[in-house]
């Protein structure tokens, strides 16, 4: 039997990605029916990566309206509310979990493969028998192996034991036996964790056997389950086991032998091209380059929902995203299009406040990393104040790129730029400023004789636990900034981190 501490340290895993707050603030928006579209806006652009890739997918041809999507505003009245949550809880989940190497003996990439197939599969059997619940399915789907890579991590050499076992891929029955949990067990656990609706958690649950009555949860755990198999099917299926598995299983949930053609048709070419994508050879392309390819073939699997119907409920919305719209634009700075101080300000705001009001949710220290670029008075005198601006935008550009989906990366002032890191220990926001400099000394910005100008910049690093008042958000400015002054006295192109967390 597994003892309860276990699963406490098992949920623990560091390999599973602690919630970031934009998921939080999504599903809490969800969860609050009075909570209308502006709230859902404002939660996503907490995350400028997912702002960016929710404006890309309103332009597709898929979603494409009579006029770009130039907002967030705009683009989440286009792509519609439910596809831009799934997509929100997918990808911040997914990006926080590496997806190359091994651990525990599972191979990461194999276990991405698996899980998207096991997410698209749950949402096309979901739009033959259950449409209203596809969005829901995929996600389910996506996530539902999340529990094994925290088996493995926790576990190390005794879920290595039972992969060695089973072929690559223990079933329920064998971890069951083997470490005493499933790992779809611990997976329902982690939704709980993060407070998703018990409609997730109780469907992996009654996939893990437990008896439910909820009709939809028992629904959601027959698409899931179906679709594991599925992801066997396609995996590895010598003995054709999952083949009759997953024909039975079909069966069983009513759909029809000729409906599944389709599906299975749609699966392969996903799956051929995601094999493409995920299991590129790890000598020849970089770990930045497949997180990449793996979060851009998430979109595409959104993308290829349905497009919601426009409703007069929906063209109602859209007269109040119109005025949004114009809001949001007012947020970014016009040179490097990183959020500008304002939308630093008010997001920073917010998150002191979601704090004050819940500190339990938000376990982990925040932190902010003040930036400023080395000698910049001397790059504007020597080659002008356009190549000053180019710096700028492409300093801008690098930051961005390297910091987290959760991090956001906003424009402070002149040539300071800052970092607020929702939820980070001082030395994981150490490591993150270390990160950036070393993206920023890379930068190369290209001078009209050919020549190339090279930039450094120095970093302040504090954080704090719970702040006790508003105030404290003005302690941890104040803490980054005289970090970043000593980053400077000491040399220029290092970091200095505050040891002790401001209060
Ligand atoms: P230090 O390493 O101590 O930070 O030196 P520094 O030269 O970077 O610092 P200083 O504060 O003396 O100079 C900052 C310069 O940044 C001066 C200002 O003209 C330039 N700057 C601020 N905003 C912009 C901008 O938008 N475009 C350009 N091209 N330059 C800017
Ligand atoms: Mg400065
Ligand atoms: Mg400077």
């Amino acid at each position: 039997m597994m003892v309860l501490h276990d699963l406490e340290l098992i949920l623990e895993s560091k390999i599973v990605p602690t919630p970031p707050v934009v998921m939080l603030r999504v599903m809490e928006v969800q969860r609050n029916s009075d909570a209308g579209l502006r709230d859902l806006v404002e939660a996503v652009s907490l995350d400028p990566g997912l702002t960016t890739k929710i404006i890309a997918m309103a332009n597709s041809p898929v979603y494409r309206r009579d006029r770009d999507a130039t907002t967030l505003a705009r683009a989440v009245g286009q792509v519609g509310q439910r596809s831009v949550v799934t997509l929100a809880l997918a990808h911040s989940i997914a990006s926080g979990v590496p997806k190359s190497g091994t651990v525990g003996g599972v191979d990461l990439a194999e276990f991405w493969r698996r899980s998207l197939i096991t997410g698209v599969a749950s949402r096309e059997l979901a739009g033959l028998v259950a449409p209203e619940l596809r969005e829901e399915a995929f996600f389910v789907g996506l996530i539902a192996g999340l529990g094994r890579l925290a088996l493995a991590d926790c576990l190390a050499e005794r879920y290595e034991a039972i992969v060695a076992k089973s072929d690559g891929w223990p079933t329920s029955q064998v971890e069951r036996e083997g470490v005493g949990i499933s790992s779809i067990k611990v997976t329902a656990e982690l939704l709980r964790r993060w407070h998703l609706p018990e409609l997730f958690s109780g469907a992996l649950d009654a996939a893990d056997g437990l008896e439910l009555e909820d009709e939809q949860q028992l629904m959601l755990s027959n698409l899931v389950g179906v679709a594991v198999t599925m992801s066997s099917f396609f995996s590895s299926d010598p003995d054709g086991f999952a083949y009759r598995e997953m024909i039975k299983q079909i069966g069983a949930l009513g759909v029809q032998p000729g409906d599944i053609d389709p599906i299975l048709d749609a699966l392969q070419e996903n799956i051929l091209e995601m094999s493409s994508q995920i299991n590129l050879d790890a000598t020849a392309i970089n770990n930045m380059e497949i997180l990449h390819a793996a979060r851009e073939q998430l979109i595409e699997l959104t993308l290829a929902a349905d497009v919601e119907l426009r409703s007069e409920k929906q063209r109602r919305e859209q007269l109040e995203l119109d005025n949004l719209e114009l809001e949001q634009r007012a947020l970014r700075d016009g040179l490097t299009n990183l959020p500008n101080r304002r939308a630093f300000d008010e997001q920073y705001d917010q998150q002191l406040r979601l704090r004050l009001r819940s500190p339990e949710t938000f376990g982990k220290p925040m932190g902010i990393v003040m930036i400023d670029l080395d000698h910049f008075k001397a790059v504007n005198d020597n080659y002008g104040h356009q190549t000053g601006d180019e710096v700028l935008r492409q300093v801008a550009q690098v930051l961005e790129m390297a910091s987290r989906t959760e991090e956001t990366v906003a424009r402070y002032g002149g040539e300071e730029f800052v970092m607020l890191a929702p939820m980070a220990t001082l030395e994981e926001l150490t490591r993150a400023a270390e990160r950036l400099r070393k993206a920023v000394a890379l930068v190369e910005v290209e001078l009209p004789n050919d020549e190339y100008l090279e930039v450094t910049a120095s970093f302040g690093v504090a954080i704090m636990d719970a702040p006790s008042a508003l105030e404290a958000g003005e302690r941890l400015l104040g803490a980054a900034d005289s970090a970043l002054y000593k980053a400077k006295e000491a040399g220029r192109n290092c970091v200095v981190a505050v040891p002790e967390p401001v209060s």
